[in-house]
């Protein structure tokens, strides 16, 4: 008030052109104000300028895209969190604890469930998100004894899943090697109240094959390391790593950023604070070292060709272990049970297919151990009380992935992806147009390019990809990759979306090999070699699930293949923004309203902007609002006026209310 008309005047141009010059050096913070919206290379601008500067967070709209740091930034501080608890989504610069407590505000204010979806490619900070999201909560959410041992629990269950179900790879020293849902559920006060876990695709093979500089699941490399002197004399083990077949595939059992040893102990202390019984405990480690003594057992041919047992003492240590018969773990490992006639008769193994029955019980013991574990882990997590709670899930998936061949396993992440991104445009559309309905504005219809026929295409009852494979599977020694291809060209033929080499055209035909089909996937085309494995969906349910609930995305990038800090490889984040879907997400949010408000909050906020709503407004909410947005300047088509909530277009249109505001 004391400052002259000048002084004020020159203050507000200096704001202006500070935060131009800002602007520009630090990119925007939501890409749905890019002028040039539709361009790939205005999207990686911005993603770079604002990467140099640490800003790794960037919105579209309310989906949040990060890109991996490499690098500790000090943003995930207790500081932090309390500067984003309960403030507007868009006051504050992007970060991933904003959307953490819009998520968790709105499923308190309209006591609806929700879901946190989180992809990108290994290595991104797909894992580490998911961390910081649910440390928000444990240090925001309403603290009780009570509500502080959940806490504990929820907190905790993440290293015991990492220890069991992650793993070094090339990629990532800590990847997760399976797919995770977990769900917090939340009571009508906000405190959390239980949690339950979802796991799927677990990568098995790893126990058994690892590729070089890689290794098999953390947890056998801390149990060797760090296992009690006592423990490991009980499972006869010795602490080498070195010697354990199943450990040295990749020979690098020595990772420097990992510590085995006081992981062990995290992993204890994790297992007891999460009361597992000392005797579950035991048996679990039982399982896993019973699984190094496995990998040891070798076997030579007979006079015959075929397969004996070489060495006793893995079998006297498997025995023990298992609590199984010696004589039956050894004819078990080199016979086939095959029924001839109502009759059971023991079939000899060669030495390669004893081998091959070694490792596929390995897996399948390891395999069943994780489940299990997820089994316990949730029966900890369990809410007892029968009280209507909310939900809040989080998401942590495998990006598209596409390798020069494509195997069984791209298959399934590619197919799953597909459907989560079927899965979004559902919701979003949908959810728009409820709202829309609701609200009595009318309904424009959005272009887009709707992905069902790709999923028809993998999952169509009698007529898709899925069923004619399984089909396929049913002729045990008649059907081949081969008959599978011919199956499926007679099906597919002519579907847009599918190729193969003898369906092609000219052109097509060259990048083709004979035993190939190849899937025109939203993000990309991939090519897969015909894939003789029995097709597992354990996405079983996992959208349904999610249908439920309202969606929120976080994207993850990465910004080097090298793990390194301060760089950013043009190439590859540009083939991330496309199959991450960032180009087609920007669409549907740019055809819609980008923000929203209802009458109320909007006028408390901004009514100092306009002289005739401050400081008491006589009128209703939405007469408030409309003289206030008059005053503004709003143009027509900037805005409409529902039932009871103000909708925006752009989300510049509130940022330059926003920037109003601040100087005021
Ligand atoms: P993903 O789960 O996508 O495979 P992770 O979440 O395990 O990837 O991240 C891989 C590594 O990248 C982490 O171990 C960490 O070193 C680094 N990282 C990821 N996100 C961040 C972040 N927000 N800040 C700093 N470093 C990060
Ligand atoms: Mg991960």
């Amino acid at each position: 008030i004391g400052q002259s008309l000048e002084e004020r005047c020159n203050r507000i141009l200096r704001d202006m052109e500070g935060s131009l010059t800002a602007r520009d050096r630090v990119g925007i913070q939501d890409f749905v104000l890019l002028d040039a919206y539709t361009s790939e290379s205005a999207v990686l601008d911005n993603l770079r300028k604002r990467f140099n500067e640490n800003l790794i967070y960037t919105y579209i709209g309310t989906l949040l895209v990060s890109v991996n740091p490499y690098k500790e930034l000090g943003i995930y501080t207790k500081k932090q969190m309390d500067i984003y608890m309960g403030v507007n989504f868009f006051e504050l610069p992007p970060h991933i604890y904003a959307l953490a407590d819009n998520v968790y505000r709105t499923m308190l204010t309209e006591t609806n469930n929700h879901f946190i979806l989180i992809s990108g490619e290994s290595g991104a900070g797909k894992t580490e998100a998911s961390k910081k999201i649910l440390q928000f909560y444990a240090v925001s959410c309403p603290s009780t004894k009570l509500l502080d041992n959940v806490r504990d629990r929820l907190l905790l269950s993440n290293p015991v899943l990492e220890a069991f179900g992650n793993a070094k790879t090339l990629k990532n020293d800590n990847s997760s090697r399976f797919g995770k849902y977990m769900d917090i559920q939340f009571d009508h006060m906000g405190g959390a109240v239980g949690g339950h876990i979802l796991s799927y695709l677990l990568e098995k093979s790893r126990v058994v094959h690892q590729n070089h500089g890689e290794r098999s699941f953390h947890i056998f490399y801390q149990l060797v390391e760090g296992g009690e002197e006592d423990l490991l004399r009980w499972l006869g083990l010795e602490r080498n790593c070195q010697r354990y077949s199943y450990l040295v595939q990749g020979e690098c059992a020595k990772v420097s950023s990992v510590n085995d040893k006081s992981d062990w102990k995290t992993v204890r202390k994790a297992l007891s604070v999460i009361e597992f019984s000392e005797s579950n405990i035991e048996s679990l480690f039982a399982i896993i070292a019973s699984v190094l003594h496995l990998g040891n057992a070798t076997f030579v041919a007979d006079s015959q060709g075929y397969a004996t047992l070489n060495n006793s003492p893995e079998i006297h240590w498997l025995s023990k272990l298992l609590g199984i018969p010696a004589q039956v773990i050894q004819v078990g490992l080199t016979h086939r049970k095959i029924e001839a006639r109502s009759e059971e008769v023991l079939s000899p193994f060669t030495v390669d297919q004893a081998v091959y029955a070694k490792d596929a019980l390995a897996k399948a013991i390891y395999g069943r151990t994780f489940t299990w574990l997820v089994n316990e882990l949730n029966e900890s997590l369990a809410n007892k009380d029968s009280s209507r709670k909310t939900v809040i899930g989080l998401l942590d998936i495998y990006g598209f992935e596409v390798f020069s061949v494509n195997s069984f396993e791209q298959f399934c992440i590619n197919y799953c992806n597909e459907k989560l991104q079927q899965l979004f445009i559902q919701l979003t559309l949908k959810s728009e147009q409820e709202e829309y309905e609701m609200e009595g504005i009318e309904w424009e219809s959005v272009p887009y390019f709707n992905n069902k026929i790709i999923c028809d295409l993998v999952e169509e009852k009698f007529k898709g990809i899925i069923s004619v494979l399984d089909e396929e599977c049913l002729r045990p020694g008649e059907a081949t990759d081969m008959t599978f291809l011919e199956k499926l060209e007679e099906k597919m033929g002519g579907h847009p979306h599918f190729v193969t080499h003898k369906l092609a055209d000219q052109k097509t035909r060259k990048t083709l090999e004979r035993g190939d089909f190849r899937l025109l996937h939203y993000a990309g085309e991939v090519t897969y070699c015909v894939v003789a494995t029995q097709f597992k969906s354990s996405l079983v349910g996992l959208t349904e699930i999610l249908m439920s609930k309202e969606p929120w995305y976080v994207r993850c990038m990465k910004p080097n293949e090298g793990k390194q800090p301060g760089l950013f490889d043009d190439v590859l984040v540009r083939h991330q923004v496309k199959y991450l879907g960032l180009m087609e997400h920007l669409r549907v949010r740019r055809a819609g309203f980008a923000y929203r408000r209802r009458y109320e909050i909007f006028l408390q906020r901004y009514k100092p902007l306009c002289p005739d709503t401050w400081p008491n407004w006589k009128g209703t909410a939405a007469e408030g609002v409309e003289c206030l947005i008059k005053h503004l300047g709003y143009k027509p088509d900037e805005y409409k006026m529902g039932r009871t909530k103000i909708f925006i277009r752009h989300p510049r249109t509130l940022f330059a209310t926003e920037d109003a505001f601040e100087v005021c």
